[in-house]
């Protein structure tokens, strides 16, 4: 059978490309890294990063430093989301100051045409009605998500994207949640946990029973339309 030479190799070399990451990683893949808003160093940072200030941090942190940092940064072109910032009913803080910073960094986002990277606790109808209200056309995409059948379907009638983790991967009860998100709209991450990048692409591609190539293929797919070709090391 007549093969072009370097065909298989240059699919095999596939950037596999991680959404939201804690941790800088050793293996050259497109990712973002998530960068807390009060632990911005003056340096301004020559990697892909996303910045926010988290609802947990709220009340440990001076607030008007932190979007005054996350404006800042937001001028960079290789800042490329606002966050990960938004919305959560199992901690303490004030629900009324979570929303009032939350809307704070949609209004960043929007200014600067950055997409949003969302912390979603049991609080996805308040994000959908935030999202209406605010009129905005730029991507919000829902990291660590691990929202039930219905929220999945209501989420995307609202245009919204999921970044996937290990939390919904390894779960198995939830694989046909994680089959209904519609594949563009779809990210992979490594968020805060220990699993690798790899590791996560061959759990999806076993539950969503497709070739890895493939799927990585798509979701860069799904990296140029929001964030554009520039930033894929592919
Ligand atoms: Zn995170």
């Amino acid at each position: 059978m007549f093969r072009r030479p370097g065909y298989g190799q240059a699919y095999k070399n596939m950037q596999l490309i991680n959404l939201h990451t804690h941790q800088t990683s050793a293996s050259g893949s497109t990712q973002i890294l998530n960068v807390f808003a009060q632990d911005l160093s003056p340096d301004e940072p020559d990697f892909l990063f996303s910045v926010g200030l988290h609802p947990w941090h709220i009340g440990k942190v001076n607030l008007e430093e932190c979007f005054e940092a996350i404006d800042r940064l937001a001028a960079q072109k290789n800042m490329l989301a606002v966050g990960e910032c938004g919305l959560d009913r199992s901690v303490l803080v004030d629900f009324a100051l979570q929303e009032w910073c939350f809307k704070r960094q949609i209004l960043i986002a929007n200014n600067h045409r950055k997409p949003l990277i969302i912390h979603c606790v049991r609080t996805y109808s308040d994000l959908m009605k935030l999202k209406k209200e605010s009129k905005s056309g730029l991507p919000w995409i829902i990291h660590g998500y691990q929202g039930n059948w219905e929220t999945t379907s209501s989420l995307n009638k609202h245009d919204f994207y999921f970044s996937v983790g290990e939390q919904l991967l390894k779960d198995e009860s939830k694989h046909d949640i994680f089959r209904s998100i519609p594949i563009e709209r779809l990210f992979l991450e490594t968020d805060d946990r220990k699993t690798s990048i790899d590791e996560i692409y061959s759990l999806a591609t076993q539950i969503l029973k497709i070739d890895e190539n493939e799927l990585s293929r798509i979701i860069a797919s799904n990296f140029k339309t929001i964030f554009g070709e520039d930033h894929l090391q592919v």
